[in-house]
């Protein structure tokens, strides 16, 4: 279907093309025609020569005879150079024909690859949706059909249940944010680094706290950052709260920041279980996590909140990046460009 559509949009693209192309030297090709026939015409009839000599001794049979010459002379070269203009527009029609087509494949391979993201999303986002809703339905139908279950049981379900929509709202959140990143423009706004800074640290303390792990500031920057300061404080928490989940217990969390000409980076450390070589390419990617296995037994979590990250730190025209090993804990970086 995805395929139709833009087989059939590139071939309308390659006749347009086409048609410009054409219309082009065709207008061209009458214009040249029409100036190089008179001029010919006007070559051939006006040479001096023979046929002046001939007016001059008055000797009319010849005369005929050179004019008739000079008539065919005419038309020869009219339909020689018919003929070549003729040539050359098959040879534009067949090259301009190929560059249409490049051009046209060119032109829509952006918008054939963004649909294509596009699509994956939303296979992706409603599979994510769909595994816990199927989950907790199961859940609920055994429990309904259990005839000894005991009010406690029934509570317990409940409990599990509200947990699972709070996941599911978190997620449906996140997918909405990432939906409205790719589509608004942010609107930034000049705010201080150490604000920006203690809003997220602020956000994640009583998770830092539950775990007994210290969240440490060091060389904060008194300066400021022009940036849309709600979506990077999420970014920020986000980093922040991998941190704390990715981290054993009492572990030590830093934030630090670092200013050169082009740049300001904010970089969250953690020693906490580090991330494989193999998959470091990978984290930023929406949905993915490294080996649920692994995961589950650390943090839940759907895989996308290091994708918002990185839409948030790109509509900033930034970067974020990551150096870590396994085992040995994580360094994240948001990077963002100072003006
Ligand atoms: P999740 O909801 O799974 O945390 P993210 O997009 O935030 O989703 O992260 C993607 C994956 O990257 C996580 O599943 C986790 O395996 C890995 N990861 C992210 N941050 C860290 C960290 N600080 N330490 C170890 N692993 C991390």
């Amino acid at each position: 279907m995805k395929q139709n559509i833009f087989h059939n949009a590139s071939l309308k693209l390659t006749s347009l093309y086409l048609i410009i192309i054409m219309s082009i030297s065709l207008i061209f090709s009458l214009g040249f025609y029409q100036v190089s026939a008179n001029e010919l015409e006007r070559g051939i009839r006006h040479q001096p020569g023979p046929v002046g000599q001939i007016i001059r001794t008055r000797n009319a049979e010849l005369l005929n005879e050179l004019l008739n010459e000079q008539e065919d002379a005419v038309v020869v070269a009219r339909a020689r150079l018919q003929a070549n203009l003729i040539l050359i527009n098959i040879f534009i029609l067949l090259g301009g024909g190929m560059l249409s087509y490049v051009l046209a494949r060119r032109t829509l391979k952006p918008i054939e690859e963004m649909h294509e993201a596009q699509s994956r999303f939303t296979a992706d986002a409603s599979h994510e949706l769909r595994t816990p809703i199927s989950a907790m339905r199961l859940e609920n139908e055994l429990a309904l059909d259990d005839d000894s279950l005991t009010v406690k049981d029934a509570k317990e379900l409940l409990r599990s249940n509200i947990e699972e929509l709070d996941k599911l709202t978190q997620l449906s959140e996140g997918l909405l944010q990432l939906a409205q990143l790719d589509n608004d423009s942010l609107e930034m706004k000049s705010v201080k680094v150490s604000s920006v800074v203690n809003q997220a640290i602020g956000r994640v303390a009583k998770e830092a706290g539950n775990k007994k792990q210290a969240i440490s500031t060091k060389k904060i920057d008194t300066g400021t950052m022009t940036v849309n300061e709600p979506s990077v404080v999420e970014a920020l928490v986000t980093l922040l709260e991998n941190a704390i989940k990715y981290s054993p217990e009492k572990a030590e969390i830093s934030v630090t920041t670092k200013r050169s000409k082009t740049a300001l980076d904010i970089v969250v450390k953690d020693n906490g279980i580090g991330i494989p070589e193999a998959v470091q390419e990978h984290i930023f990617d929406r949905f993915y996590r490294v080996d649920s296995s692994r995961n589950k037994q650390v943090a839940d979590g759907y895989g996308i909140g290091l994708s918002i990250a990185k839409s948030v730190v790109e509509s900033h025209g930034g970067t974020i990046s990551v150096k870590s090993a396994e085992g040995a804990g994580s360094t994240f970086t948001l990077s963002f460009p100072v003006k």
